[in-house]
């Protein structure tokens, strides 16, 4: 019987590689059919990054014609500087971040960087001057050090450690039974939405590119581990330009500038305690969010004397 078994079992195996492989290759058609309208203009130069100021002048953009969803959008990212974009669900903020990585092109408008319209050149070379923290990070089915690594590829052994370290998730990984060759993905270990958080912060940071964007998770994270990634994110930001796209308050405080954005345009601009004392939009979302937080300790509190 088990001359059978064998030969059945490694046939099972094969089938589940050739439908993962499958499903890998799905997901790419896929990623390519959503953004096929997008490609180099002929005779594109390569992005050239000297200072990192990243200008939006006047974006106009719709996914279908009948809806816009930005109405004329003009500020700035002075180089070295963080500014954060909020506002309500749908307002439009995770779409300048597809904007800025040219993954949609504007209807009307520019996008510069240093002077440079980001329609004019070589796509890789703008992706390449980009790090991007996505709100959900999906991981290869490799191990933990070979997503880190992604981040550059000829990075040594201590720069993978020492990202790692930087991004918070070092002391996870060496806790881990195969450490940094520990499988991870749909096929090994699977990582909650802030370990996974924070391997995209460790890859950005191998990656160390002149412009960051970071997409916050909209799922809330425990205060623990929201602190732990704020950390992390403060420190692979420093000196960088950063676009925070915020789906919560408590991480835009520090911003330079933070930009409340509605139904389609700038509402209010300002610093957080600027945008406090205007007591618009802003103050407003920011006085519901710490009452939303309050009566969660509380609830907590009475659960655990419960
Ligand atoms: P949230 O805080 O909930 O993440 P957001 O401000 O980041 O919201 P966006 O993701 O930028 O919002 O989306 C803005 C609007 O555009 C939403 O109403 C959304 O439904 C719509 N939208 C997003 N992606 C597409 C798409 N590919 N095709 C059509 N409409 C889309």
């Amino acid at each position: 019987l088990i001359q059978l078994y064998i030969p059945l079992n490694f046939m099972g195996m094969l089938y589940r590689e050739i439908k993962q492989a499958l499903i890998d290759i799905d997901d790419m058609f896929s990623i390519l059919a959503r953004h096929p309208e997008v490609s180099d203009k002929p005779g594109a130069k390569p992005l050239v990054v000297t200072e990192g100021t990243v200008r939006f002048e006047n974006v106009r953009f719709s996914y279908v014609p009948e809806r816009e969803i930005l109405k004329g959008i003009t500020f700035e990212v002075p180089a070295g500087r963080t500014v954060a974009i909020v506002g309500p669900s749908g307002a439009g903020k995770s779409t300048i971040s597809r904007l800025l990585f040219r993954f949609y092109e504007p209807s009307s408008g520019r996008i510069l960087i240093d002077g440079q319209d980001i329609a004019d050149v070589q796509q890789a070379s703008l992706r390449e001057k980009i790090g991007m923290v996505p709100q959900d990070t999906v991981l290869f089915n490799d191990t933990i050090g070979y997503n880190i690594r992604y981040g550059r590829w000829e990075a040594s052994e201590e720069e993978v450690a020492e990202a790692a370290r930087l991004a918070q998730i070092d002391t996870f990984i060496r806790s881990l039974p195969e450490g940094y060759d520990t499988p991870v993905g749909e096929r090994g270990l699977k990582l909650s939405g802030g370990e996974k958080q924070r391997v995209a912060i460790a890859r950005t940071i191998l990656k160390g590119p002149p412009i960051l964007v970071l997409d916050e998770a909209t799922s809330a994270l425990d205060s623990f581990t929201e602190k732990e990634i704020q950390d992390a994110l403060d420190r692979v930001s420093r000196g960088r330009t950063t676009l925070v796209i915020a789906h919560r308050l408590s991480t835009v405080v520090g911003a330079d500038e933070i930009i409340v954005l509605d139904k389609g345009v700038i509402a209010e601009r300002g610093t957080h305690e600027e945008l406090l004392a205007a007591g618009g939009i802003y103050a407003a979302m920011w006085n519901r969010q710490r009452e939303a937080d309050e009566a969660r300790e509380k609830l907590k509190r009475a659960a655990e004397e419960e």
